[in-house]
């Protein structure tokens, strides 16, 4: 009798990476293996009885990858979509943090996409891609992904695009969700969730533009006095402030950063890789309630490369301040999802 497994489709969409990386001869690894020779390396997959279509889709090392490659592929993904149930990246880990979550605002389908790369290279004993090939397309095929939106599969946990973050340079356990832990695990190759995302925002387009914005991030450190935030002065579309803690600077900070936010939109993130940017509870100034009540947008849950992924997407949409602000108080999760500022656009589980 076939499953349910043997019923469905995923499409795998490979992007490079280590896990597609082999020495043509100089003792270091570049990408060279096409989505074909990935998956040939699996074993037990074609007793899944899932259907694979695979696609070339670029060929690079995760920090090569660009927003537009995301947007790009977002786009293909959609076109696709029709009669798949789940669409696969295999890319470099490097980036996966935010190329993860682009593509979770960009998604709108209900078919589960689910990112997955290798610490280890092909030519290394235990390399983690073909474990990790097989879980993502198990993830793909189930049905209790759909409306999950886009989630990172590696090592054998199951975790939202929106939370995930690469904490170890060679670990095979380097994907963790410091906020809230993974939604699940594959447990005897069957992924389990144990949480299910309730609602996920997604943006009502890509982002257009012929230029990416211009955001940096700039990580807030003991003495930090702002000399590179000066030089940056009206160069800049944002800017997402590190700060210490729970969203703080030093006071010598506060003038300049006043002034960026008069221009520009300025979020505030923290450095600590985890917990919430405060709103109320520190006064001095640099603090959280200070630099909040200048216009700085507060990011809430969201770290700084989720922020500036986010801000990024915005902007390539609307200028509007206020539409920014909402959207970071729904995404960074400390305002109701349904001050969303799309509300068509606002999956409910
Ligand atoms: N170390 C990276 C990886 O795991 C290299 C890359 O991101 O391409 O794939």
């Amino acid at each position: 009798m076939p499953t349910v497994e043997s019923s469905r489709r995923v499409t795998v969409f490979a992007l490079g990476g280590t896990i597609a990386m082999t020495d043509p001869g100089g003792g270091t690894v570049t990408p060279t293996l096409s989505a074909q020779q990935l998956l040939t390396a699996v074993p037990g997959l074609a007793t899944t009885g899932i259907e694979i279509d695979t696609v070339d889709f670029r060929h690079k090392p995760g920090a090569s990858l660009t927003p537009a490659d995301i947007v790009a592929l977002a786009a293909e993904i959609a076109a696709g979509g029709d009669g798949i149930d789940g669409a696969v990246i295999t890319q470099g880990t490097d980036t996966i943090e935010e190329t993860a979550y682009l593509l979770d605002l960009l998604h709108t389908a209900d078919f589960p996409v689910v990112v997955t790369g290798a610490m280890r290279n092909p030519t290394l004993a235990g390399a983690d891609g073909p474990a990790n090939i097989l879980a993502a397309i198990r993830t793909a095929a189930d049905p209790a992904m759909q409306g999950q939106g886009c989630l990172v599969v590696f090592n054998d946990e199951i975790h939202a695009a929106h939370r995930v973050r690469k904490t170890h340079t060679t670990s095979t356990a380097t994907f963790t969700s410091p906020n809230g832990g993974p939604l699940g695990y594959l447990t005897e190759n069957q992924p389990r969730l144990l949480n299910r995302r309730p609602h996920r925002p997604t943006l009502p387009a890509a982002p257009v533009g012929a230029t990416a914005p211009h955001i940096p991030v700039v990580t807030v450190t003991l003495g930090y006095t702002g000399s590179v935030l000066r030089a940056l002065a009206e160069q800049v579309d944002g800017l997402v402030v590190a700060g210490f803690g729970a969203g703080h600077v030093p006071a010598d900070l506060v003038d300049i950063l006043t002034e960026f936010a008069a221009t520009v939109p300025v979020v505030l993130a923290s450095r600590t890789g985890s917990g919430s940017v405060l709103s109320a509870t520190y006064g001095f100034p640099g603090s959280e309630q200070d630099l909040l009540a200048r216009g700085l947008v507060r990011a809430g849950y969201l770290d700084p490369l989720k922020s500036r992924i986010l801000l990024h997407a915005l902007l390539g949409l609307t200028a509007d301040r206020a539409v920014i602000a909402d959207a970071f108080a729904v995404a960074g999760g400390y305002a109701d999802p349904d001050s969303w500022p799309w509300p068509d656009h606002l999956h409910e589980d």
